[in-house]
């Protein structure tokens, strides 16, 4: 069996018979690796203790020809994230974008850019940064974009229009995007509810092709990042086909 070593992040840690843990962390080749940790629980020598949530690592695993489950080696710190776990709205949202990832994640390798922007998002969080709830929409945009499931948010769907500040735009969960008012009065069908002004689109589009590192200087109002939580939620759960347990648990942290 080859040994394969890469830096990567811990998104899920299940904790397995006595001692061992099965841990799913996201390889800076922007690969899932679902592996076995032996004794993680109870020994400190191959581990170390650093397969802790989100801290970024290196681990080494060797692979197994009749199982996705690999075997992990070894592990080292790159960077803990004890700053993002100890804070609970951090915790919380970076609960929610790892969920995000593991259930949006269908193929085998989607390039560094997930990986990257989760780096980016946690080191930015690991120390005294307060979190801006802004955050979430647009982490929830980029993964689903760089995943493959962005919604449609420049155009109307049925128009094929770029937006445009004298319509209004609501938002269709279950085909994927905007509609603006015009075709809405003209389809007259049955839609799910989720109004979204152009300015709000329109700061969408623009923040999407920053570093989310330059994100922080741009508040939102609270109904600006409800509204576009709202319809990026309802489709990110009709899309999954069930409802994020994080989801409820990061709205709970987030109004308390
Ligand atoms: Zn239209």
């Amino acid at each position: 069996m080859d040994l394969f070593k890469s830096k990567a992040l811990v998104l899920r840690r299940i904790p397995y018979g006595e001692a061992d843990t099965i841990v799913t962390c996201l390889s800076e080749e922007g690969r899932l690796i679902k592996g076995f940790a032996p004794s993680e629980r109870s020994s400190r020598k191959r581990f170390g203790g650093v397969l802790d949530l989100f801290n970024q690592v290196e681990v080494q695993w060797k692979e197994n020809r009749n199982s996705e489950l690999v075997r992990l080696q070894l592990a080292d710190l790159v960077c803990g994230m004890e700053g993002v776990r100890n804070d609970l709205s951090k915790f919380a949202a970076a609960c929610y974008f790892a969920e995000l990832i593991l259930v949006f994640h269908k193929e085998n390798e989607k390039g560094p850019a997930v990986y990257n922007d989760f780096v980016v998002f946690l080191e930015e969080h690991k120390n005294h940064e307060t979190f801006e709830p802004h955050l979430v929409p647009l982490m929830e945009h980029r993964f689903l974009d760089l995943l493959g499931f962005r919604p449609e948010l420049s155009v109307c769907l049925d128009c094929r229009e770029s937006i445009h500040p004298d319509r209004d735009y609501f938002f269709q969960g279950k085909k994927g995007g905007i509609v603006c008012s015009k075709c809405k009065t003209r389809l007259n069908g049955s839609f799910e509810n989720y109004p979204l002004s152009y300015k709000l689109l329109d700061l969408i589009s623009r923040e999407f092709h920053k570093n989310p590192r330059q994100w922080k200087s741009n508040p939102w109002s609270p109904v600006e990042v409800h509204s576009a939580r709202r319809a990026l939620e309802y489709f990110i759960q009709y899309t999954a086909g069930k409802p994020f347990k994080s989801l409820g648990f990061l709205s709970k942290i987030l109004s308390s």
